[in-house]
């Protein structure tokens, strides 16, 4: 049973307003999750720029040709020049998301990043396989080639295409990061003490009584 606005606490006197003005609100630390979703942004700000740039500096005579066959060919097509840092991004934000659809879907652990999602956290796997099945959804293809008719990965794929994929499948990879990271700031805010006023029983008291959440803590230590 809530007690009704301006009451005050039977303890200290005091109405709800006035605990929260002589405690104050928390300084507003940033915590490891804050610091997190920073470093995302940046990382991701930063792969966009970098794929945006092979995707103008592409030779017009490499656009329409295979992805894949120019991947697995690097030797024959040392003109382009960042074709390693393509195979290393591919490396690094194509194939762990089929890894990573793969064990979502499982029920595995998952890791994203620096993110990990342990087996049993129901929760942030429903984030990452929502996640996954819109970007499924809205490229048409699958990143682990679960889903019998559409295309997987890069497969089909032109290199100027290709370049896009990899772009998306890196946003992506920030994407899941950044969800995932929202879910701990959420779970951090509700950690945070907030101030109320509500009814309480004293021992040795009939009736229950106002308390202010600082009283009816230090009554319950004594
Ligand atoms: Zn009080």
């Amino acid at each position: 049973m809530a007690p009704k606005d301006g009451v005050r606490c039977w303890v200290c006197g005091r109405t709800v307003e006035e605990v929260v003005r002589s405690i104050g609100s928390p300084a507003p630390e940033p915590t490891e999750a804050d610091k997190n979703v920073a470093r995302v942004n940046d990382l991701r700000a930063r792969f966009y720029k970098v794929v945006t740039d092979w995707e103008d500096n592409v030779p017009e005579q490499f656009r329409n040709m295979d992805f894949n066959f120019v991947m697995g060919n690097p030797s024959q097509f040392r003109a382009l020049k960042f074709l390693d840092d393509i195979q290393q991004a591919q490396k690094t934000y194509g194939e762990p998301l089929a890894e990573i659809s793969i064990h979502a879907r499982k029920g595995d652990e998952i890791v994203v990043g620096e993110y990990k999602v342990a087996a049993d956290d129901a929760r942030r796997r429903e984030v990452v396989i929502r996640e996954l099945g819109e970007f499924e959804k809205r490229t048409g293809r699958s990143l682990a080639g679960l889903d019998g008719p559409k295309a997987k990965g890069f497969d089909g794929l032109k290199l100027g295409d290709g370049l896009r994929y990899l772009r998306d499948l890196g946003a992506l990879n920030f994407t899941l990061q950044q969800r995932l990271l929202e879910v701990d700031l959420e779970e951090e805010r509700k950690k945070l003490p907030t101030f109320s006023i509500s009814m309480a029983k004293i021992k040795g008291f009939p009736k229950a009584v106002p308390l202010c959440t600082v009283c009816e803590s230090l009554i319950k230590g004594l």
